[in-house]
């Protein structure tokens, strides 16, 4: 079977985890200061606290922005359910703004209209998180412009977008948001097997996510109260969590970091045989936005005119292991229980109807890919 996403470790990576293994510290070594270091060296963000896992990013994210009781969150609901149930971790409201079709990224007319009508109804949100679904960045510029007047906290949920581009600058720089924050699921760009990473420009958010990711503990002299008792100190000063990586997770993230540009150009190379090869086929191809060069996580086609569940079946009985994303947030039973309903985002819904994620990963052969549209070709002409 092939698989629609697959990592691609090599002798480097394990080397490199073993490396760690085989020396004095496993956790809050060396290793993971150098991958946050690289991890803004690439993007161009001033602060990087690497975490174990995006989900946990998005969580910290939420806190630093000051998001708790009472406070409403906006997201879309075309992505994973991180991306809205961090905000109910801080015991937030959800909702969304709907897609917009061409993009699958957040909608910027009606998140314009959305903020209006917020502001009439006094219930504004405190952050919107923003996805750049399947690797093209939205257009956070005007986003920005959108929600700066408010005082909304700006966050990127870049979990499929390390490596792309938006503007000139890497996905990840902060340029026009608050913070953004990274995967290193398998699936995604570069792995670090679980970890995630959150990036910002700004001291105050930074000094926060460093807490909040760490117990709500502190050594720095000027956050603490009262008398220092020595060098062992350490004061609590709010509650947080242990979120940190491990050295041996940021060991297999640092040496992935260094292949990153190699596996983004292959993903392009993939996704632009099948932008050709499918252009006849009865399927909507991604649309390549001028302003935003994707990472290329996802390649998606939506069926224009057969049942997806069919198509889905017979591709997966000739080995061509496509997958669907993603279930619209609001559509789970948990959201549907807090009075979301079936039509409340009807482009979510309808990209969710007939889409498919096609196979696409660095490590995908010429062979597997025309394999891949070979059995297209066959279940849909
Ligand atoms: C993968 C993913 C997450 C969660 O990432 P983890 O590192 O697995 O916690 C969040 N948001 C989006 C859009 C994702 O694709």
């Amino acid at each position: 079977m092939i698989s629609y996403g697959k990592h691609a470790v090599d002798q480097a990576d394990i080397d490199a985890v073993v490396e760690v293994l085989e020396n004095q510290f496993l956790t809050q070594g060396a290793v993971v200061p150098q991958f946050e270091i690289a991890l803004c060296e690439y993007t161009g963000a001033k602060y990087c606290t690497a975490v174990n896992s995006a989900t946990s990013g998005l969580h910290v994210a939420c806190l630093a922005a000051g998001v708790g009781d009472g406070d409403i969150v906006w997201t879309v609901p075309n992505s994973f359910v991180a991306s809205a149930n961090c905000a109910l971790f801080c015991g937030a409201t959800v909702d969304f703004v709907d897609i917009d079709s061409q993009t699958r990224n957040i909608c910027v007319t009606q998140l314009a209209i959305k903020l209006k009508q917020a502001e009439q109804a006094g219930k504004l949100p405190k952050a919107l998180i923003v996805v750049h679904f399947s690797g093209l960045s939205c257009d956070m510029q005007n986003i920005s412009k959108l929600v700066k007047p408010y005082g909304i906290i700006l966050i990127e949920d870049a979990a499929h977008a390390l490596g792309g581009v938006y503007q000139e600058q890497k996905i990840g720089s902060c340029q026009f948001s608050d913070m953004a924050v990274l995967s290193f699921h398998p699936v995604k760009s570069i792995t670090s097997a679980e970890g995630g990473a959150i990036l910002t420009n700004c001291p105050p958010f930074a000094e926060k996510i460093q807490l909040y990711a760490k117990h709500g503990v502190t050594r720095d002299p000027n956050l603490m109260q009262g008398e220092n008792h020595g060098p062992w100190y350490y004061q609590q000063v709010t509650l947080g969590y242990n979120y940190r990586l491990s050295d041996v997770h940021a060991a297999l993230g640092l040496s992935q970091l260094k292949k990153l540009d190699s596996f983004i150009a292959k993903r392009l190379e993939r996704a632009q045989v099948y932008q050709k090869a499918l252009a006849y086929l009865p399927l909507r191809l991604p649309s390549v936005e001028y302003f935003a060069t994707s990472a290329w996580h996802l390649y998606m086609v939506e069926l224009t005119h057969h049942d997806r569940k069919d198509v889905y079946q017979k591709l997966h009985e000739m080995g061509v292991g496509v997958n669907v994303h993603y279930i619209p947030i609001h559509l789970q039973p948990y959201y549907q229980n807090m009075g979301f309903q079936v039509g409340d985002f009807p482009n979510s819904e309808g990209f969710y109807n007939n889409a498919l994620t096609l196979p696409l990963y660095p490590t995908l052969t010429v062979t597997e890919q025309q394999t891949v549209i070979d059995a297209l070709e066959q279940v849909l002409v």
